[in-house]
């Protein structure tokens, strides 16, 4: 069960919730609790899924209306795994299991859903644990490496500074994308010391640039943790780095869900003399008048916004009005995944003062930096 909007009411809300599951379960089923926000419902039916899937489109249909707490409305939802124990022949721990994991593909596949468990689940967990372990292997040993992407002056096209990216050769299997495993660092705890190990070497790394800018990737789990400031000030002293060199870039989904500790940490980190960037925008819901108030140093303006940029003219018309209320704000603007001359055009004419894509330079390792720097 999922109180989507965070309010908090707790106990109230899981009392509430349970009570309507109560009058829509089956003569003679089980209702428990099994700690925090998630119930379980066990009952006898003729050997087929139908019945648990109605029932489970009950729920579903019972939560889609707001309930009322005290004096709030509040909106839940309910993401459902379904196992089936034939006659009776799976022990009672081991469908309890297989529910849970069949939850969990629920919830990956997006709110109010239900999933019925199949044994390929299995299957891809023991993948999961098996990349996980690796992860963590590559994380001591200290096998993952930086990739640096030029960002480059719109006018000039001169280069100013990088982009860090994490790079993962995954013993056996290759290259993994940090879009992959950046999400599981967050899940399995291994976020701290991925993020510590990147901005310790990235500040490292940008010794040997004084001129350039150097721009780092925080995780909504970095950044949720009350001590991150901490380590970004340990961080900047041991490597002696200037701090006004760094940016911290972090993504607009973690701000809207916690504005108040995001408006905190940015503020705290400024303090420290690092820049902060708003990555992403325009891939999500924010809306540039509430970015006032964070105090951002730069925005980065999505690939996914800038791919269009000539072909769609809404989006080309969006595009534009969106760096110029930037503008407006005093906020400098950067665009992504610039592949073409055209795009190229575009962005600067609509006021983006910085650039970075595959037309200036893919990531590439730090010496390709160097060599750029003495051409
Ligand atoms: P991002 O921060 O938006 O980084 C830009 C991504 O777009 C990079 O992918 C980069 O290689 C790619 N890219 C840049 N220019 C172009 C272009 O012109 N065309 C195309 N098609 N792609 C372009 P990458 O390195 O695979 O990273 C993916 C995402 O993973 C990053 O997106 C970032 O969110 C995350 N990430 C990468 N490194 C780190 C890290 O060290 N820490 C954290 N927390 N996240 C990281
Ligand atoms: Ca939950
Ligand atoms: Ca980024
Ligand atoms: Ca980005």
């Amino acid at each position: 069960v999922n109180d989507s909007y965070g309010h908090g009411t707790g106990d109230q809300l899981i009392r509430a919730v349970a009570a309507g599951l109560k009058v829509l379960i089956p003569q003679g089923a089980v209702l428990a609790r099994i700690g925090g926000d998630e119930f379980a419902i066990a009952f006898l039916s003729d050997g087929e899924n139908a019945a648990a899937l109605q029932l489970s489109e009950q729920i579903l249909d019972f939560l889609v209306d707001p309930l009322e707490i005290g004096r709030r409305v509040v909106v839940v939802g309910a993401s459902i795994g379904i196992a089936m124990s034939p006659a009776g022949t799976i022990e009672r721990e081991e469908l309890v299991r297989r529910s849970d994991l069949a939850m969990y593909k629920a919830k990956e596949a997006g709110r109010a859903r239900m999933t019925l468990y199949d044994p390929s689940m299995d299957a891809d967990r023991e993948q999961r644990n098996a990349l996980e372990l690796d992860l963590r292997n590559a994380i001591e040993s200290g096998d993952l490496t930086l990739a640096y992407q030029p960002l480059v002056d719109a006018t000039t096209q001169a280069l100013t500074g990088v982009e860090a990216l994490v790079r993962w050769n995954r013993p056996g299997h290759g290259p993994v994308s940090p879009e992959v495993f950046i999400p599981i660092a967050e899940t399995s705890g291994l976020i701290e010391s991925l993020g510590l190990f990147v901005l310790r070497k990235a500040c490292e790394t940008a010794k040997q640039w004084p001129e350039l800018n150097v721009s780092v990737n925080v995780s909504p789990g970095q950044f949720r943790n009350p001590a991150f400031t901490d380590y970004v000030r340990y961080v900047l002293k041991q490597t002696e780095i200037e701090a006004s060199r760094i940016t911290l870039e972090i993504t607009e989904g973690y701000m809207i869900q916690n504005p108040q500790r995001t408006r905190q940490s940015i503020e705290r980190l400024k303090g420290l003399g690092v820049k902060v960037a708003l990555d992403d925008f325009g891939s999500g819901f924010s809306s540039i008048g509430y970015l006032r108030q964070f105090g951002f140093d730069r925005i980065k303006i999505d690939r996914s916004l800038v791919m269009g940029v000539n072909e769609d003219k809404r989006q080309r018309e969006m595009l534009q009005a969106t760096v110029a209320l930037a503008r407006s704000l005093d906020i400098p603007v950067t665009a992504e995944g610039i592949e073409t001359e055209g795009q190229a055009v575009a962005m600067r004419l609509f006021g983006c003062d910085c650039l970075q894509g595959y037309l200036f330079g893919k990531p590439m390792v730090a010496e390709r930096i160097t060599d750029m720097l003495n051409e």
